[in-house]
């Protein structure tokens, strides 16, 4: 397979992981990847896999430049930080390596119709294309969805045995897709041609509300779960009581709830796919992958 030096940024992170592993799977050789890491250390099982490691902070402009010297395809991995001013700097820093450094084709991950959102991230990932589209370098913008692991995940437990999922989304609904659909179409884009300067908004076109997932527990689980929508005040003060810190139900009831309300996360799009076909995990597959385990 003739695809060019493909680098990834956030290598040793859960998305950049499944990434590569997608792009060993579709052939490409690990010896035309560059994992592109902070701390080499963590590069180890990478590195035995038979990838290039080099070092490249995002902090650090010179050592993301000679991490970039030489890359056909780079996909850039959205910094975690949860500041996000200092975000935008570092994503500007990371801009800025991949454009002195030539890099080709810029493939980066973004966030899903960010025009709608309300979050405060979309600002990070608009401001990041701009600065994307001030250079000369072809681009793909990832714009993924919500990780639907965020939810659907070993917590699930805790609300069988519970019996109720509490929150305030006032039946409205998530299009939540995997992390690895979202891997996977990543390398789709790195692998493939047809996908310069090109946006796609990658949501699970699968849509489900909370109402859904409560059924889908006490069918799986024999356990009745029942789903509580209720007022953002009285949600909060049930997670309050339920264990959650303060600082985590303020950002799930006035955050991520009230952005379920107003609809935010109802937004469709056949992008996804487009890209990995019939392969997308619906809520329902995700919950029993879960529980199986
Ligand atoms: P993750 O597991 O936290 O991985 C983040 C990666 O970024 C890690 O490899 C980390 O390196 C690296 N990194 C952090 N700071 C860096 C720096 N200063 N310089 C270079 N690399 C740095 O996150 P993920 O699950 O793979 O998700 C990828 C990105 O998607 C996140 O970073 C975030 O921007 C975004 N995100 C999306 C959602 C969603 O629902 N769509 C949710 C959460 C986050 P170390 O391994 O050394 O820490």
């Amino acid at each position: 397979m003739l695809v060019g030096k493909i680098a990834i940024t956030g290598a040793t992170g859960q998305l950049g992981s499944l990434v590569i592993g997608h792009l060993l799977d579709k052939g490409v050789p690990a010896d035309e990847m560059v994992a592109v890491v902070r701390n080499l250390e963590k590069a180890n099982p990478l590195k035995q896999k038979g990838l290039t490691i080099r070092h490249g902070d995002y902090e650090d402009g010179q050592s993301l430049v000679e991490a970039f010297t030489g890359i056909d395809k780079l996909l850039f991995i959205s910094s975690p930080s949860w500041d996000n001013t200092h975000r935008i700097k570092q994503h500007a820093t990371v801009v800025e390596a991949a454009r002195d450094a030539k890099v080709n084709h810029i493939v980066y991950t973004s966030i899903a119709f960010p025009h709608e959102m309300t979050l405060g991230l979309e600002h990070v990932h608009l401001a990041t294309e701009h600065a994307i589209k001030t250079t000369e370098m072809i681009y793909t913008f990832l714009r993924n969805g919500f990780y639907m692991d965020l939810l659907v995940n070993p917590g699930l437990e805790a609300m069988i045995q519970s019996g109720e999922i509490i929150t305030s989304t006032s039946g409205g609904k998530l299009n939540y897709v995997t992390r690895d659909n979202l891997a996977l179409a990543a390398a789709t884009v790195l692998t493939e041609t047809d996908h310069e300067n090109q946006v796609y908004e990658l949501v699970n076109p699968n849509l489900f509300t909370y109402d859904q997932l409560a059924a889908i527990l006490t069918d799986l689980s024999g356990k009745e779960v029942k789903h509580r929508d209720l007022p953002p005040e009285e949600a909060y003060r049930q997670l309050i009581r339920s264990g959650v810190p303060e600082g985590d139900a303020a950002f799930m009831v006035h955050g991520v709830f009230k952005s379920i309300a107003q609809g935010q996360f109802s937004h469709t799009s056949d992008d996804l796919r487009k890209l990995i076909g019939d392969r997308i995990t619906t809520v329902e597959s995700a919950v029993k992958q879960v529980l199986s385990k």
